[in-house]
Formats: C-alpha cells, structure tokens, sequence
C-alpha cells in the first residue's frame, strides 16, 4: 500500500487536512505550534465511478475501494535539519513515504498563531524546502563516503561506483542551487541509483494552498499567482491546489439539512478531495484496475506500466509467478453497458480480450486472471 506524508510548517492547517481527508479523529489540531509531535496514520479510501459502475453491472453485493495511507508528519521550522525543535523526527518520518502533501497556509487569522509571526506562502514553501534539501545533502554526502570506500575494496564493481559517484556530485550540485532532485529530468539508470537513496526532495509533491472558505468557493487567493510563480520556476513537474481545511472539516461534520444548507450559502462547491486524491495518484503514477463478481466489484491499484502479471501479483503474490493468461474488459467498451451485464453478447461483438504475460495493464480493466495453480 502506497503511504503519503503531509508536511508544512508548524500550525498551517496539516492536521486540520488530515483529519478531514481521512475522516478521523486522530492528529491532533490545536492552536498552538508542535500540537503534532507523532507521524499519525490513516486511510483515505480512494472514490472510484468506475468502481460504482462496476459494482452495478455484475451486480456484486460489495464494492471493496482501494486506499491510500496517510501519516500526518510532525511540523517543522526553520532549521529542522540541524536538528533544531521537532526537525529530525519529522525529517526521517517523512524519508518512509512515497508522496507528500505540502500544506501551505493561504489564509489569514490573527487568532491563529504563525510560527513566521505573518502569512507569507512563498516564504514557507521556501523553508520547508530548503530544509528538506539540507537533509537530502547530508544523506548525499553519507553516500558519497561508503561508495569511496567501497572504491577500495578489491573485488568492488569500480564502473558501477564510479557512476554512482559522479552522479552523486551532480546531484549535490543540483540541490546546492536550490533545485530539488525531482525538478531534472534523470536517466532511467540515474534513476534506478536515486531511488535507493530515497530522496525527501525526489518524492512527487502536490501542494495544498488551505484558503478561507469564500477564497475556496470562488477559486481566488491574495497569494495564488506567486505561489504558482514559485511552483512554476522551481518544480514545473509538481501540482498545486487550492483548498480549505474549514470547509472540508465543516461538510464532514453537518449532516442532512444542515450540510444541504451550508453547501447551498456556498455556491454548492464540492469537496476539493476526490480531485488531491487523482492529483497524488497521478504524481505517483498509480492506475486501477478491477476484479468483479457476484460477491464483490474490487479496486486494485498498480503503477502506469505494470504487466498483467505485476497486477496479478497485488491480488496475491504468488499469482505474479503462476499467471498464465487473463481476460480482460476495457472500460471504453463497459461504460455504456447496463445491469446486468451480457457477457455472451460482449464476447461475440469481440470486447472479452485475452491477454497474456507481456500486456501492459490500462486504468480501467476488468480482470479475471487465469493462474496455473
Ligand atoms: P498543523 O500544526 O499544521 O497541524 O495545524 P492544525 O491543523 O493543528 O491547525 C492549526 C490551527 O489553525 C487550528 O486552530 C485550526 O483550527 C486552524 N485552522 C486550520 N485550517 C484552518 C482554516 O482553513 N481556516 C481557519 N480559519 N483556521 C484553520
């Protein structure tokens, strides 16, 4: 399962996210810095209409979602990675996750103490980064140390450690510049060497400007055209969204009337969570396919390019090694069919695919996976 880490500075709203997104009472929200001093964990079941369609066409008694984990990390200041404050803690809880959440806060509340004593997003992107920078360099240079010595040992594979050195020194180039290791554009072989360092600037990021509740509704924010100026400049390949932990925490909380009530004074604005979700999955590569009968219509998540194989291997590991071959719908062809589905005629019209070991699963397919056990 794919785990997210939720990062800003210190009393941004990442709890107030968190606990929204993943509709828990856990973090811990509260009006002063530090409040959050443990990664919390929880999950954020992914919405699927594919999914839902599903469920219906093969008349499944239940739809099993695919889900994500979160872990609402501890907040940081300026100089976490000496170590300052709470900063090593939430340095090394981040290195676990495979995507981040980069709260910014984009609203303003004297009631709401700022760690920086004003609302400034630019400047709080910048802090964060440059401390996640600082730690990746130090990592880097722990690299750099045990690859010289591997250099001398006898039966060393001195190619491939020199490779791995001087990409080491163009990387610490990179960052010393500001740049963070996810904004260049690497060699699949750079990057198969960087993955293994696990980079905190190398995880795809999607940032999160938490607005008031009329900024969220009208999709304007004092700060947004600087914010996506910085965001543009520094790290093109990463999103930017606007939200408001308010509002989100607000919808959660109402119910029938009331929440009818609340959206309606509210131009009816949907929950900006069903589109962060897509946003981190597609930063993180990550496409769905399903399995579905009568019992359950199931989601499954695997990444963009993964073989029939690979995704057989989410079901159960050992269906990866003794797959023979598996049938596939495509959703193109299931999307305008009704309940309950005519399997005899999709096959006749030629939509019931077979597939074997070397086909490329596609977000969308529906699988019956063929094993030789
Ligand atoms: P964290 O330290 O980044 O986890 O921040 P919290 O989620 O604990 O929030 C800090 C304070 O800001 C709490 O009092 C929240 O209620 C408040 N807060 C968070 N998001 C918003 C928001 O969108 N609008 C307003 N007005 N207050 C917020």
């Amino acid at each position: 399962n794919l785990s997210l880490g939720v990062v800003g500075l210190a009393n941004v709203g990442k709890s107030t996210f968190f606990q929204a997104i993943t509709k828990s009472t856990l973090g811990n929200p509260a009006n002063y810095p530090f409040a959050t001093i443990e990664a919390e964990k929880s999950f954020v079941v992914v919405e699927s209409e594919k999914l839902n369609h599903y469920q219906k066409l093969f008349q499944s008694i239940k739809k099993v979602p695919t889900s994500l984990t979160v872990y609402d990390i501890a907040g940081l200041t300026r100089n976490a990675s000496t170590g300052q404050g709470l900063g090593n803690k939430f340095l090394s809880d981040i290195r676990m996750v495979d995507g981040v959440f980069h709260v910014v806060r984009g609203f303003r509340n004297d009631d709401i103490t700022h760690i920086e004593h004003s609302v400034d997003p630019v400047r709080d992107i910048t802090i964060v980064t440059d401390e996640l920078i600082l730690k990746d360099l130090d990592y880097i240079e722990t690299a750099k140390e045990s690859a010289r010595k591997t250099l001398k040992k006898p039966f060393a594979d001195k190619a491939a450690v020199e490779f791995e050195l001087e990409l080491l020194e163009r990387l610490s180039d990179t960052l010393y510049c500001g740049t963070k290791a996810s904004s260049v554009e690497w060699l699949d072989t750079e990057i198969d060497v960087i993955n293994q360092l696990n980079l905190l600037t190398a995880k795809p990021t999607v940032y999160l400007l938490n607005v008031t509740v009329p900024d969220y509704v009208s999709g304007t924010n004092e700060f947004l055209d600087k914010v996506k100026e910085w965001i543009e400049e520094n790290c093109p390949q990463d999103k930017l969204m606007l939200f408001s932990a308010e509002y989100e925490t607000r919808l959660n909380e109402l119910e029938s009337a009331d929440l009818q009530a609340y959206k309606a004074e509210n131009g009816n604005m949907p929950s900006a969570f069903p589109g962060i979700v897509d946003s981190i999955r597609d930063a993180l590569r990550l496409i769905s396919f399903y399995t579905c009968g009568p019992k359950e219509a199931h989601q499954w998540t695997v990444q963009d390019g993964s073989t029939a194989p690979e995704a057989a291997g989410a079901i159960h590991t050992d269906f990866k090694k003794s797959f023979i071959s598996a049938q596939v719908y495509k959703w193109e062809d299931l999307k305008e069919e009704a309940a309950p589905l005519d399997e005899a005629s999709l096959k006749s019209r030629g939509k019931q695919l077979r597939v074997g070991k070397t086909y490329f699963v596609e977000d969308g397919d529906v699988m019956v996976v063929k094993t030789g056990r």
